[in-house]
């Protein structure tokens, strides 16, 4: 077996055995990995906490067959705003959820991995509404995937102008040509706003106060366009207070 060093974002953990915990990393250089964290469920382990979801850590691992061994951990950022804020907590969280379902094993994902880490800084700054924060992310995250939806021209024919409806299958705004009339027309400030969230950086982003009806309305297309074409249920993501 083979020790490396890596630096990541702990995207979950599930119980193994009487004392144990089985950790899914985010790694910069890595992308995706399982590790297993001994005795980390006693009292006085020395991981102690620093193996929650959400922590950015450095840590040291045994390379395994299927599972690494963690053997030594540093908190890099424990972002302590966010967890003790339930609400971005709770962002944080179907955010870690969509990525793990990106992210494949042992295949590394740089780009993601920042984006993780500017998105959870971004929850832990305090933000006007953490709900924008993790549509912004989402949208971000479909375009690293190559889900990028068409937002400033129609996804049907290409014609130049912002669409005012918007079709999930089709991968974004349709113009009046294009659209076959089951679009619903989308409030005047939803487009600029999908459009905001895309391409703003995640810091502006944390700043805003987007107005209910647009906020409310781009957010039920990010999870529609997220769960259809990945092919996956959000299930963290119901639980955001909207
Ligand atoms: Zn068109």
């Amino acid at each position: 077996m083979s020790l490396y060093r890596d630096q990541g974002v702990v995207l979950r953990t599930i119980k193994l055995g009487e004392a144990d915990r089985i950790v899914t990393i985010l790694t910069q250089a890595t992308g995706k990995v399982r590790a297993v964290a001994k005795g980390i469920r006693k009292t006085g382990s020395r991981f102690g906490a620093r193996l929650e979801p959400t922590s950015h850590v450095a840590l040291q691992c045994y390379r395994g067959r299927e599972l690494d061994v963690v053997t030594q951990v540093e908190t890099i950022d424990a972002f302590r705003q966010l967890r003790e804020h339930y609400g971005s907590l709770t962002h944080a969280i179907a955010m870690l959820e969509a990525v793990d379902q990106v992210a494949q094993e042992r295949e590394a994902a740089i780009r993601l991995y920042l984006l993780l880490v500017r998105a959870l800084r971004a929850l832990d700054s305090a933000p006007r509404d953490p709900s924008v924060v993790l549509d912004a992310f989402l949208l971000k995250l479909m375009a690293l995937e190559g889900y990028r939806p068409a937002l400033a021209e129609c996804a049907g024919c290409g014609a130049k102008g912002q669409p005012r409806c918007f079709s999930i299958a089709r991968g974004g705004g349709l113009c009046e040509r294009c659209r076959t009339g089951e679009e619903s027309t989308l409030d005047a400030d939803t487009m600029p706003l999908l459009t905001a969230l895309l391409g703003d950086d995640l810091d502006t982003t944390a700043g805003a106060e987007p107005a209910p009806a647009s906020r409310r309305e781009a957010g039920a297309l990010v999870k529609g366009y997220v769960e259809y074409h990945l092919d996956r249920r959000l299930r963290a993501y119901p639980l955001v207070a909207r």
